[in-house]
């Protein structure tokens, strides 16, 4: 468990102030409003050492978010920086088309042998948004190349609040309303879905004894147009940006069997919850589900380098199989990248070496006792959690759990208390987010969960009673 490397010593030759005059000058921040940020000194991290984040200054932060859900195995990690390291003294980088290369036929064969049983075939990207563009744009001409040919099955089921990331196609199958409502009119249509959202329950009711009554119109919608419909496209497990809602226990594999029934294909985006965050390699594995179309990218190169990769099955493969125009006419430039498979090779093999899953479900249940005690706070609605995943959603009245007013910004204010004790994490509204790298040890999870209880206490304080 000693694989971080020591502090690089390189400075920028640049100086805080340049550099901070220089960000507000030419950079544009992404979900960033900039008129805010513009007026701010801007948070400028120089290097990072194990879960550790530096800033320019020095000053030294947990990086409570796994710098936005990628960093699993912490920064600097030896075996991740020799990986590319190593490659890069072979080549960074050459064409998929036409060509093939040693990193990615090698992690290709890892991603088979590690994802549910059934996926069979890796078609390469970038992010997670092009995974699940891939995803999409298969099961279309998937349908489209069966005997006889079905193209009525063209539109796709999707869950409320849904994230699939900010392309066109991957923002037509996500529902969160503000980043995508305004586009809404490009945007392909699709069928979409209440969240399981158990502690709001669109239907008012409990689990267990609602008997996961809010797949019902699943099940009507797809007895009723499967000659329509080419997929259901979920997050297993847990729809992160919509605000780590967790699903209930079966949800998933009532999902599955749903898709089978109505010969409807399921795309898993597992772009968050891939690669050991939920405690399992993949989420689907909690329920033993395989999906047809696997999306993954995030945690894929252990938060190092930008790769994505779209799984599937022989099924879905062959019918590709054939005369020129049932080609899978897509890719892009970087596809299937040198240094982010080597990097990706190098991060499945840690998790054999370091034992990573035995240890997050460890972990997991130690956050779980960790966050728990919030629950109590006035403030704090409900925590939710599933692996190295936490969400604490906040609220104005615990009895009818009214929201803050928006204009409060109550999720901003706890995290930026919490970025002045050394934690650094990103709240989705009001729902304060904890999602430590994997590699977080017993007393960094603990350090983690005090910093964030103590900001929620002084935020208890300052809101008007
Ligand atoms: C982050 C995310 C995406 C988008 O991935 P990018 O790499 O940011 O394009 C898609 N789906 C889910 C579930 C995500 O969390």
């Amino acid at each position: 468990m000693n694989g971080f490397k020591k502090k690089a010593k390189n400075k920028s030759p640049f100086s805080s102030s340049t550099l901070s005059k220089w960000d507000r000058k030419y950079v544009w921040h992404p979900f960033t409003q900039m008129k805010e940020w513009e007026e701010e000194t801007p948070l400028i991290i120089e290097r990072g050492d194990g879960i550790y984040l530096y800033d320019i200054h020095g000053n030294k932060y947990l990086d409570g978010s796994s710098s936005i859900w990628v960093n699993l195995h912490g920064h600097r990690h030896r075996a991740l920086d020799t990986a590319i390291q190593e490659q890069l003294g072979k080549i960074a980088h050459s064409t998929l088309l036409g060509a093939a290369s040693p990193p990615s036929i090698l992690l290709a064969k890892e991603l088979v042998n590690i994802s549910p049983k059934g996926l069979t075939r890796v078609f390469y990207s970038d992010d997670g948004a092009t995974a699940v563009e891939v995803a999409l744009k298969m099961a279309i001409q998937y349908w489209q190349q069966q005997s006889p040919p079905q193209k009525k099955k063209k539109a796709f089921v999707r869950l409320d609040a849904a994230y699939h990331g900010d392309t066109m196609g991957s923002m037509s199958v996500g529902g969160t309303a503000r980043f995508h409502e305004r586009f809404r009119p490009l945007l392909f249509s699709t069928i979409a879905l209440d969240a399981p959202y158990c502690y709001r329950c669109p239907l008012a009711l409990r689990f267990p004894s609602c008997r996961t009554a809010c797949l019902d119109p699943l099940e009507d919608v797809l007895s009723r147009r499967h000659e329509q419909i080419a997929g259901v496209v979920i997050e297993p497990m847990v729809q992160a940006v919509a605000g780590m809602i967790t699903q209930p226990p079966g949800y998933l594999s009532r999902v599955r069997t749903l898709c089978s029934q109505y010969n409807v294909l399921l795309i898993a985006d597992e772009v968050a919850t891939g690669f050991g965050r939920t405690g399992t390699m993949f989420a689907c594995n909690h329920e033993r589900v395989t999906p047809d179309l696997l999306c993954v990218a995030k945690g894929l190169t252990g938060g190092y380098l930008p790769l994505a990769a779209t799984l599937t099955t022989e099924r879905i493969y062959e019918a590709f199989l054939g005369e020129p125009e049932k080609t899978f006419f897509h890719g892009h430039s970087y596809t299937g990248n040198a240094l982010g498979c080597a990097a990706a090779l190098a991060n499945l093999e840690i998790f054999k070496k370091e034992k990573t899953l035995a240890r997050v479900r460890k972990q997991s249940m130690l956050l779980q006792a960790l966050l728990k005690p919030l629950a109590e706070l006035p403030i704090v609605g409900d925590v939710r959690h599933c692996g190295m995943m936490a969400g604490i959603e906040l609220v104005k009245d615990k009895e009818t759990r009214e929201p803050f007013p928006l204009s409060e910004r109550m999720g901003h204010k706890i995290a930026t208390e919490c970025r002045r004790h050394g934690l650094l994490i990103r709240p989705i509204g009001d729902i304060v987010v904890l999602v430590p790298p994997l590699a977080a040890t017993e007393r960094q999870l603990r350090k983690m969960s005090s910093i964030l209880t103590k900001a929620c206490r002084v935020a208890c304080r300052t809101i008007p009673l």
